[in-house]
Order: structure tokens, then sequence, then C-alpha cells
């Protein structure tokens, strides 16, 4: 039992793959860590082993014991991408098991920018939302919020770096690494070709669209790079993805559709606002509505998922932007 009082929640799939529901303190409930098990019984792979908090911990010694799991008998921990949700037990699954945790170079050097000794990542993410136009108290409240993540990441893993095009071998098959950027830059996907199986981290989510979010001093244009990867995912054929948070499911084509006819909506939508000059922070509210302001976690990623849209219509020509006596940034659309 954890302290809410809940079973650890588990389903089984394909040749004994154990699904981990493993609770996150979020409204996003829960984040899906994949236990794989070697054929040969000689120990088993962790998939993105969740978020370090005291809920994860309990859920998971409940599902080692309830299926005779051993730390010791973990071979390895691979991480889809460096969101803390995924990343943040790897380094205390390590340091029980001694195994190596795989990650890309990439994702790992966004993990260090973010919680190594000499961060300015809050620094730098609330300078933008300020010049964006969000209020000081605003501010300050997510701040405290990116307090509170150190210590769900720690300790941090060693890692041993993958890349997208290599292939990695667990469960008795060959897993080939693919680069899904967008939501995560270095996010990797894992693919076995001759049964269609994908795990596709948080790049494809059903019933949920993954966040897209603009990071202070990273790519600018991150929903434009998302959906171009959309379209590279749709050459592969796959039968049942494994994604990062909900359930696996069957239908990935459809669901690669859905996910761009939102983003298209939503682009068409911040144009018909935009005939109006306003801020990053008046779009967030008038998409997402104001109740987000008690709710700072929810609120960054909403903030950070509109900068993404406001960028990828001015990198397009579709709007513009200047600074009003404040200076702020002050969005206004081009219609042709
Ligand atoms: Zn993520
Ligand atoms: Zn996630």
């Amino acid at each position: 039992m954890n302290e809410s009082g809940q079973k650890a929640e588990t389903a089984i799939w394909n040749e004994g793959w154990i699904q981990v529901k493993v609770p996150l303190p979020f409204s996003l409930k829960w984040v899906n860590s994949y236990v794989i098990p070697e054929p040969d019984a000689s120990g088993f792979t962790i998939i993105d082993p969740g978020l370090r908090t005291e809920d994860a911990i309990a859920a998971w010694n409940e599902v080692f014991s309830r299926h005779q799991l051993e730390a010791s008998r973990i071979k390895r921990i691979i991480l889809t991408h460096q969101h803390p949700d995924h990343y943040g037990l790897a380094g205390y699954f390590q340091q029980l098991s001694g195994a190596p945790v795989y990650l890309s170079r990439r994702s790992h050097a966004y993990a260090v920018r973010l919680w190594g000794e000499h961060s300015h990542y809050a620094d730098e993410l609330l300078s933008q939302f300020e010049e964006h136009g969000m209020p000081e108290e605003l501010r300050s409240s997510i701040a405290g919020n990116l307090a509170l993540f150190k210590g769900r990441v720690s300790p941090q893993p060693q890692i041993t770096y993958i890349e997208a095009g290599e292939t990695i071998a667990f469960g008795g098959y060959d897993w080939k690494l693919i680069n899904a950027p967008g939501h995560a830059y270095g996010q990797l996907l894992y693919y076995e070709e001759s049964n269609g199986w994908l795990f596709c981290g948080d790049q494809v989510l059903p019933r949920i669209t993954p966040n897209i979010s603009v990071v202070p001093g990273e790519e600018e244009d991150p929903l434009g790079d998302f959906l171009a990867n959309l379209d590279e995912l749709l050459q592969y054929e796959v039968k049942l993805a494994f994604p990062g948070h909900r359930d696996p499911f069957d239908s990935f084509s459809n669901r690669i559709e859905e996910l761009k006819g939102h983003h298209i909506r939503r682009l068409e939508k911040m144009k018909g606002l935009l005939e109006q000059p306003m801020s990053a922070f008046t779009v967030c509210e008038a998409l997402f509505g104001a109740s987000l302001r008690s709710n700072p976690h929810n609120l960054r990623f909403a903030m950070s998922e509109t900068l993404a849209h406001l960028f990828y219509l001015e990198r397009r020509g579709d709007a513009s932007r200047k600074r009003d006596e404040a200076r702020v940034w002050l969005y206004s659309s081009i219609s042709c």
C-alpha cells in the first residue's frame, strides 16, 4: 500500500511484461514503467522507473514483492527521455542494483542543465515568462514548485549513452532507437519491427496530448519539430504502442492524425485571438482558463505550450510581436 492507501496497479502484456502505473503527485496521476523479463530468466529491464516520491517507492516495493522481483536482478534501466516523471527513480534503482542507465547524450545534457550543481534554469524560465506577461506572484509560485524537483530526481544516475539509429537488446528482441524531438529533445523511442511493438515515451499518448514546451536555451520551434516527427513516425508499422502515460494502445497512426489535428485547430484559434494584440500570458489564460493560477505545475506547462504555438506562428509569418511600454511582448496575427 502507498500513503494514499491504494494498491500499486499493474497489468501484464505480451511475454510477461509488467506495466507498472507508478503514482505521480500531479493531475496526470501516473507514469508507466515497464518491467521486461529476459526469456532466459537471467534478470529484467526497467523502462522509465518514475518520479522519486515516497508513494512511488512504496508502489515499487509492492510490485517487487508481488512479482518476486529482486533489485540485484535488474540488468539495465532504459529511459525514453529526461523528464523527471520518467528519469527521477533511475539513480535510486541504479544504487540498489549497480545496473547501467541508458539515455541519449542530448537528454542527459538537459537533465544536468536542470538539476546540476550550477543550474540557472529556473531564472531563465522565469525571466522568459516575465517578458511574456506573466504576473510576478505567479512566477514566484512556479519558482517554489520547480524547487521541489531536485529531490524527486536524486540521486542522479551515471548515464551510459545511446543514440538514435543504434539498436539495443532486451527481453529477447533487438530494439531500434528512433529520434523523437519536440516533446523532449533527445527523446528515444524503442521499436521492435517483427512484432510492430513500440515504446513511444511521451511522443504519442492516447487520450491526452503530449505537452510541447518552449524551453529557454533550446530549439525555438518545438511544435514544428514535433509535427515533423509525427509524420516521420507514420512510416513505422506499429501494432501495439506502449506509452509513458495512460494505457497501451493499437491505433498508433490514427492517434498521430488526431494529435496533428489538435494542434492545427489550436493554431487557428490562436490566430483568431491575436486579431487583438496580446501577450503570451493573456493567450494562455484565454486557452487554458484562469483556474490554472492555483496550480503552478500545470500553469508552467500551459504557458510554455502557448509559447510553442506562438513561436510556431511567428516563424511561419502568421504572427508578429512587438514590445509594449512595460517591455512585455505582444503578439498579433498577420492576415494574408
Ligand atoms: Zn515527458
Ligand atoms: Zn511523462
